[in-house]
């Protein structure tokens, strides 16, 4: 069997061709939707990815603002960029790039964050929305993006059993919390497995649709996957490689070549589920 080859790429730009509808709808009633982002710092692939972010809001018809803060910025200067944005009538939403400095606390930080403005879905109040099924809640973007790939594809996951394979909060859980709700895209049996669990491959082998996002290259291998199986890479990993100019390559969390010769659908990394986040 040769998988499916699931593009984040195509479905990525679907989304934003429906999102610019909406936007011209908004931009004619008289609101031009503004999202913020903040980032701290010189993580290069946050910088990247912010940048992105960025451009498809424009592209969107939206209006867009990036403040970028030193590393050496303190938790009250960015505590007081959170408050600025919770109290501006232009920004209807923001996000908070992570991973932060040590020398400041997320959990703090999200905390501040307005939870009508927190695109991110990462305030306790919408993360617990999210669980309880409430379908107004801002959810997380990558997480929603792999729903988003799934119900797209016209992929089934009523009754089917999913295995998330990483417990994170930004991933694995809300993950969860989403396949397993009554709606669309959801009704999934939902086991999460992590770095503790026992034997992680024959639990993975139960999976019809394997979401896996551990951040260790090419993990999971094709004896950890059942042969048909939907297998979504959420990883991102920079692995050495002398044979290319820049001496290295990215590659997810799945073996993909070998991987993708026993499922029924896979993702792409690069082009798959990081296309979607953004
Ligand atoms: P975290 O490091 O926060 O979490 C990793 C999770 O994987 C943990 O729950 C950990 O278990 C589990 N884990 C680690 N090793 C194993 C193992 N050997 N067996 C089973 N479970 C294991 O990572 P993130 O969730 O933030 O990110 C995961 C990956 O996804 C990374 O490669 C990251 O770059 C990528 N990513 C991609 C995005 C995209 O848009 N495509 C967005 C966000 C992340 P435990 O809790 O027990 O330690």
């Amino acid at each position: 069997m040769t998988a499916r080859v699931l593009d984040g790429k195509t479905l990525a730009e679907e989304i934003r061709r429906d999102l610019a509808i909406e936007v011209a709808e908004l931009v004619q009633g008289g609101v031009q939707p503004g999202l913020a982002v903040v980032i701290v710092g010189d993580d290069p692939a946050s910088r990247v990815y912010v940048a992105s972010k960025g451009k498809a809001c424009v592209e969107a018809g939206m209006h867009s603002e990036t403040i970028r803060l030193p590393a050496s910025a303190t938790e009250a200067e960015l505590l007081a960029v959170v408050d600025r944005l919770n109290a501006d009538p232009t920004i209807h939403g923001f996000l908070v790039q992570l991973p932060l400095p040590k020398h400041i606390s997320s959990e703090r930080v999200l905390l501040r964050i307005n939870p009508a403005k927190d695109v991110d879905g990462f305030h306790p109040m919408n993360v617990g929305r999210l669980s309880v099924g409430d379908r107004t809640a801002f959810r997380p973007a990558t997480p929603f993006g792999v729903q988003q790939m799934l119900i797209r594809s016209g992929l089934e996951t009523k009754g089917a059993h999913a295995v998330i394979i990483g417990r994170s909060n930004i991933v694995g859980k809300p993950m969860a919390s989403l396949l397993v709700q009554d709606t669309p895209g959801g009704n999934c049996t939902v086991t999460i497995c992590h770095s503790r669990s026992r034997d992680l491959p024959a639990i993975a082998r139960l999976a019809d649709i394997l979401v896996v996002a551990i951040g260790k290259p090419e993990f999971v291998t094709p004896d950890m996957v059942k042969p048909g199986a939907i297998v979504i890479d959420v990883g991102i990993n920079r692995v050495t490689d002398s044979s290319v100019a820049k001496g290295y390559r990215i590659v997810g969390d799945v073996a993909y070549g070998p991987v993708a010769a026993v499922a029924g659908a896979i993702t792409l990394v690069p082009g798959g589920v990081g296309r979607m986040t953004i």
